[in-house]
């Protein structure tokens, strides 16, 4: 049996791309390679369920956790992986706050099988035959994991030792990660203390976003395909909604620089919990419409016909952050709040 130090990577409620991002590091991928043993990593390798199952608790070194908690068997999972693995890694969005799969907290179970399995202009479902959690065949039982109500974070299931954020993670940024790993295996180097962010910057995209910024105000939004913004110029002056003032930096200000604004997959700042509320409060900053001469009714017009024209706020501000947020659901059909009904 190798010595070596065991490497897991699982995928849970997400898109894969977090898998595709480690093979981004390049050629580091042999290094990586040389270092560990890959103890569970099913998207390149087939290991099953009842292989981790047979390790010992502790076995896996590092475990990368990418997805959302999305069924049942996410949940599993997490909670498998968590017992068997000394450091638990919350990889990519999905696993840090819920990303993409948890803007259906502003719905309900209920409503996204409509949409999907009913209500979908691809869909030919006349019997409207829907998923089941235990269907009776002349075999036996076949059963499906369960689909939550809510879609949670990985550490609203089990403890997480680090989070590493981005829709996927930067390819410097997880390679930085992994020599901090690497070296504390092989060489007892420090770790970062439990519970940090690692694999980002400490301040705004705004302040690594080599956009000019003049304090304009803005009286009107639009979506990127309906302006062409001038090179050069901060894209939220121009009036396209960028999520830089609100999230994490470590990316390089990537989609600013070719003229998509930040949508935020970095996550909050430092010490916000509630990165679509301090995106309100930037947009606040920059609305300039009226002046204290003018009429408080005509004013409040005014702010809502600029808020008009900002197109789906709570999935553009919450993109990515839903699960984590304050929020963590809206309140639909009265099941599903804050701190009530999660499953
Ligand atoms: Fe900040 Fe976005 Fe403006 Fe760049 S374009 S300065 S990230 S708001």
């Amino acid at each position: 049996m190798s010595e070596k130090p065991k490497l897991a990577m699982y995928w849970a409620a997400s898109c894969g791309g977090c898998e595709i991002s480690v093979l981004n590091i390049g050629d580091k991928i042999l290094i990586v390679d040389e270092v560990f043993d890959l103890a569970f990593f099913p998207c390149i390798a087939d290991f099953k369920h009842h292989d981790v199952e047979g390790y010992e608790d502790g076995y896996i070194d590092v475990c990368l956790f990418n997805g959302a908690i999305r069924t049942s068997d996410n949940e599993e999972m997490a909670k498998l992986l968590r017992k068997k693995s000394k450091v638990l890694v919350a990889y990519g969005s999905c696993a840090y706050e819920g990303c993409i799969p948890a803007l259906s907290n502003l719905t309900t179970k209920d409503e996204t099988f409509n949409t999907v399995y009913y209500e979908n202009q691809t869909i030919d479902n006349p019997n409207r035959v829907v998923p089941q959690v235990e269907t009776q065949v002349p075999e036996g039982t076949l059963t499906l994991p369960s689909f939550y109500n809510t879609v949670k974070s990985l550490d609203q299931v089990v403890d997480v030792d680090y989070y590493l954020p981005g829709c996927p993670p930067e390819p410097e940024q997880i390679w930085a990660v992994l020599e901090i790993v690497v070296n504390a295996l092989l060489n007892d180097g420090p770790l970062p203390p439990a519970g940090s962010i690692v694999g980002a910057g400490n301040v705004a995209v705004c302040e690594e976003c080599p956009l000019d910024k003049n304090v304009k105000t803005i009286t009107q939004f639009y979506r990127p395909y309906e302006i062409q913004p001038e090179p050069g110029l901060c894209l939220l002056e121009q009036g396209l909604i960028c999520v830089g003032p609100a999230t994490r930096s470590g990316c390089g200000a990537l989609c600013p620089q070719v003229g998509m604004g930040c949508r935020g997959c970095y996550g909050p700042l430092e010490g916000v919990d509630d990165q679509g509320a301090k995106m309100l409060s930037a947009i606040a900053s920059v609305v300039g419409v009226g002046d204290s001469t003018d009429d408080e009714f005509e004013l409040e017009e005014m702010i809502d016909n600029v808020m008009d024209s900002l197109a789906d706020p709570s999935g553009t501000f919450y993109r990515f952050s839903m699960a984590h947020s304050l929020l963590e659901r809206v309140k639909a059909n009265g099941n599903g709040t804050n701190g009530g009904e999660v499953k």
